[in-house]
Order: structure tokens, then sequence, then C-alpha cells
């Protein structure tokens, strides 16, 4: 089994093209300003057989994904199932366009995840790793602190993601995911961002709830 905290499609905001997103359940790292502290807990989220990944990346693939971005959460709580999915895309048929890359997120080294998922560095094109410090601000696209590191590690990765590594955009890429009761912000947000966004929001007579970057 494997417990996840959401699956977005497509995700345009983490990583190249249009990908399949999955935010793995449950991280023990708590790094302090983390935004999604509602992926903390190892018992939220939802449980889905690992046989579901499969009809999940098919649907996405009929979709046209272009790639697979895994989050969390921490997703080397879950290597069994991290492998699991990892082998789905790696073994699934290309589609028309190219290879699909996988693109995962850890708040580990790439030393730790190699350890804590052994065989996972090889089913990986590009790898960003380390926790979330917020005394280290970055403009670098797709990530959250200047220590945190884009690893290519096969030659699909460097390919796709070279052009990426020292890229600072103008703006973060960023998408909002409106639910049946939730909404969700997709991406990698500026300091200050989100706090302006809840002002704005509350301004407007929305009712947040409990936004997940609140302790
Ligand atoms: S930023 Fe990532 S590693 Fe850090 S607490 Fe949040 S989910 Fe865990």
């Amino acid at each position: 089994m494997a417990r996840l905290a959401r699956v977005f499609f497509p995700v345009t905001a983490l990583g190249p093209g249009r990908r399949l997103g999955v935010w793995f359940q449950g991280c023990p790292i708590a790094c302090p300003g983390c935004m999604s502290r509602d992926t903390w807990a190892a018992d939220g989220g939802a449980e889905v057989p690992e046989s579901w990944f499969a009809a999940a990346w098919a649907a996405a693939l009929a979709g046209g994904a272009t790639g697979l971005t895994v989050s969390g959460g921490e997703p080397t709580e879950q290597p069994s199932a991290l492998l699991h999915l990892l082998r789905v895309v790696r073994s699934a048929p290309h589609p028309a366009d190219g290879p699909a890359d996988v693109l995962v997120y850890t708040g580990r080294e790439l030393d730790e995840f190699a350890a804590l998922v052994p065989g996972g560095p090889d089913l990986v094109d590009a790898l960003i790793t380390g926790p979330y410090r917020t005394a280290e601000p970055t403009t670098l696209v797709w990530r959250g602190s200047a220590n945190q590191r884009l690893h290519l590690l096969s030659d699909l990765g460097r390919e796709r993601y070279a052009g990426f590594v020292a890229h600072q955009p103008e703006r973060p890429p960023m998408q909002v995911v409106v639910g049946d009761d939730d909404v969700h912000y997709v991406g990698v947000p500026r300091p200050g961002t989100l706090n302006h966004m809840e002002r704005l929001l509350r301004t407007s007579g929305v009712d947040l709830g409990r936004p997940s970057w609140r302790p």
C-alpha cells in the first residue's frame, strides 16, 4: 500500500511539460516554514494499493503526460511504494514525443536518498534534495531554499533539466487547483507569497480555514 496526500494532473509548475504530480503522505523532517504541513502526519492522506499507480500513469499518458513529479511529504518514508511507482513509469511505453522524465523532491540529501531507496537514483532523472530552510531564500526555479540542489541523474535528466539548474524566472511557475472542498497551491512560492495571497483572499471575504503553511 502507498499513503498519498494528493495526486494532480496535469501539473505544470513543478518540472517541465505536463506532469502527473504525486504527493506522498508523511514527513518527519518538519522543516520550519514548510508550506505542506498537512502532509506531515504518517497516518494522514489516503491509502491506495500500489497497483493503482499503473492505472494512474496510464491515464496520465493518455492525457499527454511528459513526466512524473513526486513530492510530499517525504517520499523516502515509503521506499517500497516509491520504487513501485518509479518502476511503473520506467517500464511504461514512451509517449509519442519522447520518454517521460521523473523528477523527485526529497528533504534528504543525495547519499541519504540512495541509502533509503536502494536503486532509486537509477530510476530518477532529476532529484531535488535537501530540507527547506527559511533563512536561505532562493529565486532558482522549483527550489524553495538555496541549499536545495537539483541533481541530474540520467542522460534524459541532463538533456531536459540542464537549462534549469541555474534558471531564475522572474516569477516562479504556479498553479491553483480547486477541489470540491479545498484549494491547493502547486509550485514553489517565493518568500511572502503565501502570506500575501492569504491576506488578499481574507480581505475578499474568503474563509481559508486552516492553511497548510500555518502551524
Ligand atoms: S519542506 Fe518537505 S521535507 Fe521539509 S517538512 Fe515540508 S514536506 Fe517535509
